[in-house]
């Protein structure tokens, strides 16, 4: 019986070819063509006001967290059922986290618990898009806007993802997005920051390239380039940036196959929701679906384990996903003490499918028939 794992990365096919073109190129630091056509794909294709690729998402948000200007004393709200560096890039400024819960039936903030968590010294929210479902962000906007705050939308899992018609990325102040190898479009590792707030478009190119003006020096706008601020070398090299350039052009293809497989899953799991056995994605009306992750959530973690381990006996690798942040090692001896039940609801049942584009109409029945069985 043929093994299913739970991800395999996506490849184009193109990906040599355009790495081989950008090392004969004799440019293969970073900011070349291949960063400028990933860059203005996404500015063109989503209205992102300024794109800057990143070696990761994290970067990224360690960009805006920059920009945002924490430090300690601060305070940043963010979900605790998120990946780490949600956090920790505003955490490496000083700031403290206040950690928000999820809403009962999705994984994302509640955006209606959000205004209790808002105090004199809260600077920003960071909106994750759990799966690539939106987060609601009118009203979450709306929330900062009347408070002041800057939103930084965490859209590492959110390519091609929409919120009431508008692309995820463009409607906070700051958007990161990840092209690691477990997400839709990858580059091996990879990110990229989006800027749609002018106040940061000049800042952010300096942060990128180490805090000098060494990009405005190269467009001719500066006669000499030095050290004018803070940074890092956020920026990806060349052949990185081609490898992703292989991606983009496939996304259409990548995107559509994805939701065929997902709507698969959803159709054939749907009983069992029926029967109150898992709850399934819920993508809000406000929300489109990117196909990103195939999750179910179980009654109990006992009942979670056992089918992760059911799973496993007949050849398939079903994972599950974030332990919340509020009770981590590292942050538990600062968080604030109040409990956060949906994310640990989350954290203890939340069961993820195998979802790769090579996944096969069979190998989701088989996997759904395990599953079925289980519950039976
Ligand atoms: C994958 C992921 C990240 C981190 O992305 P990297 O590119 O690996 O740094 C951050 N946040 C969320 C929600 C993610 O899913």
């Amino acid at each position: 019986m043929k093994a299913i794992p739970f991800n395999k990365p996506y490849l184009s096919g193109r990906e040599p070819e355009y790495m081989c073109e950008a090392v004969r190129s004799g440019k293969i630091s970073g900011n070349g063509d291949f960063t400028k056509r990933c860059q203005r794909f996404f500015e063109e294709r989503y209205g992102f006001r300024k794109c800057l690729l990143t070696t990761s998402c994290t970067d990224a948000l360690e960009m805006a967290a920059i920009l945002s200007d924490v430090g300690p004393g601060d305070e940043v709200i963010v979900p605790s059922y998120t990946f780490v560096s949600s956090a920790l890039a505003f955490v490496r400024q000083g700031a403290k986290i206040v950690f928000a819960d999820s809403c009962p039936d999705n994984p994302n903030l509640d955006v209606s618990q959000l205004e209790a968590l808002i105090t004199p010294r809260t600077r920003v929210i960071v909106a994750v898009h759990y799966a690539g479902v939106a987060c609601d962000m009118d009203p979450l906007m709306e929330l900062a806007r009347r408070h002041g705050l800057l939103v930084v939308e965490d859209a590492a899992q959110a390519v091609d993802a929409c919120y009431k018609g508008r692309p995820l990325g463009s409607i906070g102040h700051l958007a990161a997005f990840s092209f690691h190898e477990t997400k839709n479009v990858i580059a091996g590792e990879g990110g990229m920051l989006v800027v749609n707030d002018e106040r940061f478009l000049r800042r952010s190119e300096i942060i990128w390239e180490k805090g000098t003006n060494r990009a405005e020096f190269f467009r001719g706008e500066v006669n000499k380039y030095g050290w004018v601020d803070t940074g890092s070398s956020f920026l990806p090299s060349e052949i990185t940036s081609a490898f992703l350039w292989a991606q983009l052009e496939c996304l259409d293809r990548i995107q559509e196959k994805r939701k065929q497989l997902w709507n698969q899953y959803h159709g054939l799991l749907a009983p069992l929701a029926e029967k109150g056995c898992v709850m399934l994605p819920d993508i809000p009306g406000y929300a489109t679906n990117n196909a990103h992750m195939f999750y179910l959530v179980c009654r109990s973690i006992k009942e979670r384990t056992a089918l992760i381990g059911r799973l496993k006996e007949a050849g398939i690798l079903a994972v599950f996903h974030y332990l919340s942040l509020h009770s981590s090692p590292y942050y538990a001896p600062r968080h604030d003490g109040r409990s956060l039940p949906n994310c640990d609801r989350f954290a203890d049942c939340l069961v993820r499918l195998p979802m790769y584009y090579e996944l096969l109409p069979e190998d989701i029945d088989r996997i759904c028939r395990v599953i079925l069985d289980f519950f039976h």
